[in-house]
């Protein structure tokens, strides 16, 4: 018999190997492990989400009649001589994995790999796409996507008569104190029960309340819950940030805005992109959803995730060790969980203690932000969210995080830093009204952090943005700031109080 040896984020009877498995040809091997799991220090709802869905889809193909050979084993090499020994498989298959670092140990130890479909473009398709010259952007690739997939297109126009409806979707948070769409839950079960009891003791955060899909069918309620009550609302404030009420569950669920919620089930292969993507279609078809609202939806599936996907294959390993601003402070311990006065981080990181999950711009603008501005090590972040987030994995930080949020790559995805000062937070944010800092001081103990850093970030790397055309008018300002010297002395100051956890 043959093993198809499937990993923990493609839990799909759709994808890859598995698609083409037979209960009487093909025995299926899944393995936790244990020791990699306890080797740093994970969410719970993160670790719970993975290995449950593990499970569930184990017990499912066990119904269906496979031999699933499910182990616990300190390594998944360790799991995998343990299959070999008990079982001698003719032929070890898996899909394409999604992690670099998995790909180079399944060429070592002869394991086959079969395509993968769990993206809508392969790397190869990418690779013809961009051609030899590796000129490639973002805009152009979405479009690319739309056109050869079909996605709100007439004809050979875009549907709503433009490719890009960011200029509707970008806005401030609306102070009405309305509720925003409830997210569907599960009831926890024994196998639920079972799988907290396992967790490692170095994991962090509040134990899951049923907010995170441990199953297709999970999944494709929580697909069709996002289509019917959340995506005709999404698009306007995506980039919008409000504090959380004090009981995650009350009605109003201000922390999730009309997010998707759907990250972490595309993450870990209970839902494929495709199936999320027609149904985004059929609800503009149906006029359920405004063009704009599926537009902006799209714009993150087909455009982002994939083309982030494809430069992970395309530029690791290197990438994800670049450091080009030279970066090397260590996590903040307000990331960790010390108290902090800056009432966004404390928003943020309390969201991230509660569920695993803060929308794009908390991550982005928020804790990247403060990050790049403060010099934190880019890959002390980026493993540091991988592991903190539901949806967190290497190929989703590396470009998100090294590449985009802290341009520790020196540009090769952003071409300019996203670096913001408090004034961005306080207009896209309900944050600094109840703050103890002040978004328009950059000087002084009031000063917001933001401000003081932002300012101090630009000094400190001026040299480095003098021929980057896009940091011409940050520059031309700090020349002309009258209190420089004092921001940057008031910039060592919150630099000592944030490594010492008292900012
Ligand atoms: Fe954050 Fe500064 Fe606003 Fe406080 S004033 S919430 S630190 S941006």
């Amino acid at each position: 018999m043959n093993t198809v040896w499937v990993f923990g984020d493609q839990l799909n009877r759709h994808i890859g190997a598995l698609a083409h498995a037979e209960p009487a040809r093909d025995r299926v091997l899944m393995v936790e492990a244990v020791q990699q799991i306890a080797s740093k220090r994970y969410h719970r709802q993160r670790l719970h989400l993975v290995l449950a869905a593990m499970r569930r889809l184990a017990s499912e193909l066990a119904t269906a009649g496979f031999e699933v050979d499910y182990r616990r084993a300190p390594t998944l090499l360790d799991g995998l001589a343990a299959h070999r020994a008990e079982h001698r498989p003719d032929r070890v298959v898996a899909t394409e994995p999604l992690s670099w670092g998995l790909r180079r140990m399944l060429e070592r130890v002869d394991v086959e790999m079969v395509r993968s479909n769990q993206f809508l473009c392969h790397p190869e398709e990418f690779a013809s796409w961009a051609g030899a010259t590796g000129r490639f952007r973002l805009e152009e690739f979405y479009r690319w996507q739309r056109q050869r997939l079909g996605y709100l297109m007439d004809g050979d126009q875009p549907a709503g008569g433009r490719w890009n409806f960011d200029a509707e979707n970008r806005q401030r948070p609306p102070r009405d104190g309305r509720n925003w769409p409830a997210p569907v839950r599960s009831q926890l079960d024994d196998l639920d029960q079972a799988v907290l009891a396992d967790l490692p003791t170095s994991a962090f955060g509040a134990d899951p309340i049923g907010l995170w899909a441990t199953s297709r069918r999970a999944a494709l309620a929580r697909l069709r819950g996002f289509i019917e009550e959340v995506l005709p609302g999404f698009g306007p404030y995506e980039d919008a940030m409000l504090r959380s009420d004090s009981d995650l569950l009350s009605g109003t669920n201000r922390w999730r805005l009309s997010h998707s919620m759907l990250s972490h089930a595309l993450n870990i292969g209970l839902l494929l992109p495709g199936e999320v993507c027609d149904a985004v279609e059929d609800a503009y078809r149906a006029g359920h959803v405004p063009v704009a609202s599926a537009e902006g939806f799209l714009r993150q599936v087909i455009g982002w995730r994939e083309y982030v996907w494809n430069l992970y294959w395309r530029w690791m390993p290197d990438w994800r060790t670049m450091n080009e601003l030279d970066a090397r402070r260590p996590l903040p311990p307000a990331f960790l969980g010390a108290p902090t006065h800056m009432r966004c981080v404390a928003e943020t990181i309390a969201g991230i203690d509660d569920r695993a999950w803060v929308h794009h711009i908390q991550r982005l603008m928020v804790l990247a932000n403060l990050a790049m501005l403060a010099g934190v090590s880019p890959q002390a972040v980026a493993r540091w969210m991988a592991a903190s987030f539901v949806d967190g994995s290497e190929w989703v930080m590396v470009p998100n995080v090294v590449g985009m949020a802290m341009w520790a790559d020196g540009g090769r995805v952003a071409t300019k830093p996203y670096a913001a000062g408090g004034a961005y937070i306080n207009r896209m944010s309900d944050y600094c009204g109840s703050c103890a800092y002040d978004p328009k001081q950059r000087t002084g103990p009031s000063a917001c952090p933001f401000s003081t850093l932002y300012w101090d970030f630009i000094a400190r790397h001026a040299d480095r943005f003098e021929a980057n055309h896009r940091m011409r008018q940050p520059l031309h300002t700090l020349r002309r700031l009258p209190d420089l010297a004092e921001v940057r002395t008031r910039a060592e100051e919150v630099l000592h109080l944030l490594d010492e956890g008292r900012l």
